[in-house]
């Protein structure tokens, strides 16, 4: 789960790492009512979306005054941000933050994310911050510096400060560099993150190191631990379907094709993905109707795949197991009876209870195509896509 920049500022300044004075806006007013409140000097007023590159996007002005400050606002919320994270659709802009502006002298990086293939943490720093870390990599890799932590050990001293030497503070800044990479490490740990990035954190001209972006993601799988973070999540910055879906204790993911699966299983569901792309198409979405899904829940997925303009034919591939074949045939049944699904539905059926699941299709009078196995589903997904 992501969160917008005001609300990891707000984490940040719980672990004591430095952060502009500021606050959340969601209209121009109020807009200049904090800039005002912030006293003299320039104020940064930045979309909050949650996706980077607001900068090159014309997500983040620097103005003078409240009242610009005001203009600013109007500007910027409403407007369809387009940057190099959002795709070419853009995200639309609905809360800004206000807040003070810095002198900018240097600008790093920070980040903690997770080294899969080793299996640990990894906290990175370059002293080439700013721009996007990818770019960094990219061009300049011998430009970040890595410490791999031992979860089990957690970050040691030294770790911290051969990071914050790295990145050529000034010396009276050292101690407070070291501390803030201590505190990252703590928010990823203790705030089950995922990703846990300071992007650029800034030396000012009068001689501070300050947090100016933050970005915060959360492993959803911790979630259940942390419910005051649970009420950071922002609906309107998530795909539509996908939130409908979790309503429904549904695990779907939308993507761009044009196949809509329903499987029950993760495995399953990717391997159904993969004979969809193998005969040439591309899969609507993912969606695993899970082990103990009910009628209820598959009439639910049922829905939310009917919902999605680009799905042109529909592949259902279930293997009862804990999930028996009667449960699911009766609820696509419930399914076609709420809504019309003038699209063609490929089925196909194994597993526990697979006759009578197949007795209920057929008495249903729904015009189902049949298949065999996965390779027979695929390629009458193609011919019935093909003859459309
Ligand atoms: P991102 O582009 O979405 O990552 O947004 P950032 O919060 O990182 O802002 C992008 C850039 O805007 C930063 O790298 C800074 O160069 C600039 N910026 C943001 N806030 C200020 C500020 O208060 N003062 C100055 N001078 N520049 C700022
Ligand atoms: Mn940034």
């Amino acid at each position: 789960m992501k969160i917008h920049e005001y609300q990891a500022k707000a984490l940040f300044k719980e672990f004591e790492i430095p952060v502009p004075n500021g606050g959340m806006a969601d209209s121009p007013e109020r807009a200049r009512e904090i800039a005002a409140s912030l006293g003299e000097g320039k104020i940064a007023v930045k979309a909050q979306i949650h996706a980077g590159g607001r900068g090159t996007g014309g997500g983040v002005k620097l103005v003078n005054t409240p009242k610009e400050a005001e203009g600013a606002a109007r500007e910027i919320l409403g407007m369809k941000l387009v940057t190099a994270q959002t795709g070419s659709g853009g995200r639309v802009v609905r809360k800004i933050l206000v807040e003070k502006g810095v002198n900018i002298q240097s600008e790093m990086y920070l980040g903690v994310t997770i080294d899969r293939r080793k299996r640990h943490v990894v906290v990175m720093g370059s002293e080439a911050g700013g721009v996007e870390i990818e770019r960094i990599a990219r061009e300049t890799p011998g430009k970040i510096l890595t410490e791999r932590v031992d979860p089990t050990i957690g970050l040691r001293l030294f770790q911290a400060s051969r990071l914050a030497f790295g990145l050529n503070l000034p010396p009276d800044l050292f101690k407070k560099g070291v501390g803030i990479v201590s505190a990252l490490y703590k928010i990823f740990t203790q705030l089950d993150c995922s990703l846990v990035e300071i992007n650029p954190l800034v030396t000012t001209r009068q001689g501070e190191l300050v947090a100016l972006d933050g970005k915060i993601n959360f492993d959803e799988n911790g979630l259940f631990r942390h419910k005051d973070i649970m009420n950071l999540r922002d609906l309107h910055e998530e795909e539509p379907l996908e939130v409908e879906a979790s309503k429904h204790h549904l695990n779907y993911i939308k993507l761009e094709g044009s196949v809509g699966c329903m499987v029950n299983g993760a495995g399953l569901a990717m391997a159904t993905m993969d004979m969809i792309k193998l005969v040439g198409e591309e899969p609507a979405n993912f969606l695993d109707v899970g082990g103990g899904a009910t009628a209820e829940m598959v009439k639910n997925g049922f829905g939310i795949i009917l919902s999605d303009r680009n799905v042109k034919a529909i592949l259902i591939n279930i293997f009862g197991g804990i999930l028996r074949c009667d449960t699911l045939a009766n609820g696509v049944v419930e399914a076609a009876k709420e809504e019309k699904i003038d699209l063609p539905v490929v089925i196909r059926l194994e597993g526990t209870n697979v006759e009578q699941g197949r007795r209920i299709l057929e008495k249903s009078g729904l015009n189902l195509i049949s298949a065999v196995d996965m390779n027979d589903a695929a390629q009458k997904v193609l011919s019935v896509l093909k003859t459309k």
